[in-house]
């Protein structure tokens, strides 16, 4: 079954590290167990911006960008029975094989074959869905959600797994290093779990404005000192801290403000390669836990558009452009607007 599909659209194409070209391609075949998915919103991510500046060993070149998205299905394949054309959802890019070491472990997340068959590509007009991606992670739109607040499901579900991981706790204290997308996430999902004092350290007023709109108590700039950080969680220090930064330096400044006997979630990526000294009597005597985290299974796919349903997530002050697809090539540039967090491009 499917509508009428057009041969070729329009999409952001990545032909090798810092040349991203918006351009008109063929729509992508599908076989008779996938979908095609007509995108109607993708925002930005890490990820996507880390492919352009170097390359990403997943990411196929030439092909197009995007992995954060949401729209209608436009044609499904002959076997497939969970989705119809004209559905409005929500999807991401994975899904686990169910047969890997890992998934037979229940770490799905980790699944060997992950990566390997995704759905890559929302910076475009359509998105093939691989089988096992669509039916598993390919959820009909709640009435009333936009395709934007749909399109934060997979970042949102990371951070899900993230937290789980760390498990904060109703009246802990939280330390959330960074003031990017993901921080401010962390901070309104603490804020559901019942923690009870959440502050953020970064580097942008902008964002931290929305780091305390969202729900933390006391946001922290550039000029703060440790001091001032260990002063609002006196007299020990956090009980647990997320380090949502990705970055050596900050890895180590988790380690040094979290309390003995707490929790630290590592869940910012250092480069490839990055090696943190780290003091080893403070997590030998100070008990320490450390969690590294990475992606999330189906479960937490399901949870994250829960919460966006809900209206527990502020999506909008995340999303602080809507622009058109054909505006890609200024958002990656050098000179792109330096202060949002995500935008919503448009197709
Ligand atoms: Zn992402
Ligand atoms: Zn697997």
């Amino acid at each position: 079954m499917s509508g009428r599909i057009p041969e070729i659209m329009k999409a952001a194409i990545l032909h090798a590290p810092l040349d991203l070209r918006y351009e008109t391609v063929p729509v992508p075949a599908f076989s008779d167990g996938e979908i095609l998915i007509r995108v109607r919103a993708a925002l930005t991510c890490g990820t996507d911006q880390k492919a352009y500046l170097r390359g990403h060993p997943k990411i196929r070149i030439p092909g197009a960008l995007g992995h954060e998205f949401s729209g209608e299905v436009a044609a499904a394949g002959r076997a497939v029975q969970n989705v119809r054309v004209g559905d409005r959802v929500a999807c991401v890019h994975t899904a686990p094989c169910g047969e890997c070491f890992f998934c037979g472990k229940r770490q799905p997340n980790l699944c060997e074959t992950l990566t390997d068959r995704m759905a890559y590509g929302a910076y475009a007009e359509y998105i093939r869905i691989p089988e096992h991606v669509h039916r598993q992670n390919c959820l009909p739109l709640p009435p009333g959600l936009t395709h934007e607040a749909a399109a934060l499901t997979e970042p949102l579900a990371c951070c899900v797994y993230g937290m789980k991981q760390v498990n904060v706790r109703e009246g802990e204290t939280v330390l959330i290093l960074g003031d990017g997308p993901v921080a401010l996430m962390m901070v309104a999902l603490a804020r559901l779990r019942g923690a009870h004092s959440v502050a953020v350290a970064g580097r942008h007023k902008a964002r931290l404005d929305v780091a305390a709109a969202a729900g933390a108590q006391r946001v922290f700039g550039e000029q703060s000192a440790a001091s001032e950080i260990l002063d609002f969680f006196r007299p020990r220090g956090p009980d647990v801290v997320l380090e949502c930064v990705g970055n050596p330096d900050t890895w180590r400044l988790a380690l040094s403000l979290v309390r003995p006997g707490g929790r630290i979630l590592l869940f910012g990526g250092c480069p490839p390669g990055v090696e943190v000294p780290i003091d080893a009597g403070k997590i030998h005597y100070g008990h320490l836990a450390i969690y590294g985290t990475f992606h999330f299974t189906p479960v937490e796919v399901r949870e994250a558009l829960n919460l966006l349903e809900s209206g527990s997530i502020p999506v909008y002050p995340l999303i602080t452009a809507r622009v058109p697809l054909s505006d890609i090539p200024r958002y990656f540039s050098a000179d792109a607007p330096k202060d949002y967090l995500k935008v919503a491009f448009i197709p």
